[in-house]
């Protein structure tokens, strides 16, 4: 069992987990991150910046940055200030980096916030207890699961599931396009990929948008737009690059082939709080609550929370980063006002 408390533990490595522990650390605060599991033994993990390529909106890169390149900076900034982080071979730290001395990095498998300190449980053994938590843990984009949707995907072949992050890339300029889904994210990245390219299906698997009235009127008075109406996508065309979809009718079963430059996928986010057990409160579609909407509080005193697990809305690196850094300032706080400095 854990001994001494650690001041702030940090569950979560994307944009919010780093940059809440560069924050925690600069305050003196030796934060200990769950980074969970890497995609790849050679990376470390980062969230969904991991399996995207080119970032050109955030700030300070004006030539861009790979997404993994990007959380790869992200860690060694939190590690040069005195991060640590939990792998199956226990903590390691800055030294240990520099060594590259590297076991995997470890995911949270439970917590108890029901009494303070509170206690984590790695999914490899290690417990730690804990005054302050920050829950950065994210949002998976759901996908379709096809074989060639993953690797075209992973590969920077032109499958995307964030057109505000990728759309803008050249290689989907002028060209025919395709976003899957009928939600408002169907139709905001639909009218978004209008911008750059020459026209953009929307794919929906239904006869009719789950999304806002107001949001279908923008899709149906956009001349680039055309929905397919009551169609799925059933596999991923092109090898090294998309070139198309096949698709199937789900009223008649008709198979038919699409030929498009890109495809995004719109069919939702699922945010990552499994190992949280309804030990706080969650919106409709199971992000966490925030108890006050410009903090980064929860109705848990001494538990804050940070990025896309509470956050449906904007869903970006530089958002997720500017709520870590609340979260540890909110931490900071709240530690010095217990006594735990
Ligand atoms: P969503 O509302 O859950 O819509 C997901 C869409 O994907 C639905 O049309 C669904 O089809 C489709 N879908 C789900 N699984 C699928 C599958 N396996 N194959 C094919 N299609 C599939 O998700 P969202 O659009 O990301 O929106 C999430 C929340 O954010 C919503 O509350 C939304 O209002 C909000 N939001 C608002 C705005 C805005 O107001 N500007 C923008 C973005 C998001 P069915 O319709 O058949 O279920």
């Amino acid at each position: 069992m854990p001994n001494n408390p650690e001041k702030i533990v940090i569950i979560g490595s994307g944009p919010a987990g780093w940059t809440a522990a560069i924050y925690a650390a600069r305050a003196n605060l030796d934060p200990l991150v769950f980074p969970g599991r890497a995609v790849s033994k050679d990376l470390v993990p980062g969230g969904q910046l991991m399996l995207t390529t080119d970032v050109e909106n955030y700030p300070g890169f004006p030539e861009g940055v790979m997404g993994p390149q990007m959380m790869e900076l992200f860690f060694k900034q939190a590690m040069r200030f005195g991060t640590r982080v939990v792998t199956d071979d226990g903590i390691k730290s800055n030294d240990d980096v520099q060594h590259g001395l590297f076991t995997p990095f470890q995911n949270v498998a439970s917590v108890d916030l029901s009494k303070r300190p509170f206690h984590v449980v790695g999914d490899n053994g290690f417990e730690v207890d804990a005054h302050a938590v920050v829950i950065a843990t994210g949002a998976k984009a759901n996908w379709l699961g096809l074989e060639n949707e993953t690797r075209l995907a992973q590969s920077g072949g032109g499958v995307s599931a964030c057109a505000v992050c990728d759309g803008a890339l050249p290689m989907f300029r002028d060209k025919v396009l395709a976003v899957v889904g009928g939600g408002d994210s169907a139709v905001e990245e639909a009218n978004y990929l209008t911008k750059f390219a020459g026209k953009v299906y929307m794919i929906h698997r239904r006869d009719e948008l789950r999304a806002s009235k107001i949001m279908q009127d923008r899709a149906l008075n956009n001349e680039k737009i055309e929905i397919l109406w009551n169609k799925t996508v059933i596999d991923v065309l092109g090898d090294d690059v998309i070139t198309g979809v096949k698709l199937q009718d789900t009223q008649t079963n008709e198979e038919s082939e699409l030929e498009v430059g890109g495809l995004f996928m719109a069919i939702g986010h699922t945010p990552i709080t499994g190992f949280l057990d309804g030990q706080l409160e969650t919106d409709d579609a199971g992000y966490v609550k925030l108890k006050d909407p410009y903090r980064s509080t929860t109705e848990i005193e001494g538990v804050f929370v940070a990025g896309d697990v509470a956050d449906h809305v904007y869903r970006q690196a530089i958002t997720a980063a500017g709520m870590g850094c609340k979260a540890a300032i909110d931490a900071e706080r709240w530690l010095a006002e217990q006594g735990v400095e």
